[in-house]
């Protein structure tokens, strides 16, 4: 398939050019023409860069890709080795930041949803991005850290009363714990993000709204790679997903 068919497609699919965001999404480092092999990941970092070339992909597809804003714009340091590599390689990469966090079915909130068997109920949050739900049968805080700890094979850091029944639940995957007020004020039992700071353990505590933090990148390998797959499917060209572990 040619570039532009891909990021046309790309575009009305997650509907870019509705939101604010960071940094550019769609094509943001241009090279061949025509693509045959993609390689997905959630972060465009030189060890993802390198195992595409190894790989011998003529596109990489992240969720965290460059350019973001208040970011130094200049070519230097990591930022040129990293381009000037995809470029001499000729290989394109495609970055879809807000867009596929949002998706309602290959987007990141969906399908940590379906990881968990969370149901959907709402959306709030800037954008609309962030979600409300709940589970789909009883279960405990403990259970639910379990559940992550399991699915996502990563061990969650978890505030509050492993005993406590959620009913109610919201969550965000990436680095959302800044929505984690907002949440709290909605009534729900607990908050679901991928990173937590100092601040969130004393709302946790004072709110009464219970708080696990599963992972930046743990919370965001899948809509990449359901993209990737779709991708795959409807265009006939290869696709594999690459994990660089990142504990963060
Ligand atoms: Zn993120």
């Amino acid at each position: 398939m040619h570039r532009d068919e891909l990021e046309n497609h790309l575009s009305q699919l997650l509907d870019t050019p509705r939101f604010r965001d960071y940094c550019p999404n769609g094509l943001q480092v241009e090279g061949c023409d025509n693509i045959h092999s993609i390689i997905s990941g959630v972060t465009a970092s030189m060890d993802l860069l390198e195992a595409a070339i190894a790989a011998k992909a003529d596109t990489i597809l992240v969720h965290h890709g460059y350019f973001w804003r208040g970011e130094n714009a200049c070519l230097t340091g990591i930022k040129k080795r990293r381009i000037a590599l995809l470029m001499t390689n000729n290989i394109n990469l495609f970055a879809y930041h807000l867009p596929l966090d949002s998706h309602p079915e290959l987007g990141n909130n969906a399908l940590l949803a379906q990881k968990l068997d969370l149901i959907e109920t709402g959306r709030f949050g800037e954008q609309d991005i962030a979600v409300l739900g709940k589970p789909s049968q009883a279960i405990t805080l403990g259970t639910l850290a379990e559940k992550i700890a399991l699915k996502l094979s990563r061990e969650p850091m978890m505030i509050g009363d492993p005993n406590k029944p959620i009913q109610k639940i919201a969550w965000c995957t990436g680095a959302a714990q800044s929505y984690f007020d907002e949440a709290a004020q909605m009534g729900i039992d607990a908050f679901i993000t991928g990173e937590i700071s100092e601040q969130t353990v004393h709302t946790a505590r004072e709110s009464g709204v219970a708080f696990l933090s599963a992972g930046h990148h743990a919370t965001e390998r899948y809509g990449v790679q359901a993209l990737g797959e779709h991708i795959a499917q409807k265009f006939g060209v290869k696709h594999q997903f690459i994990d660089i572990d990142n504990p963060v």
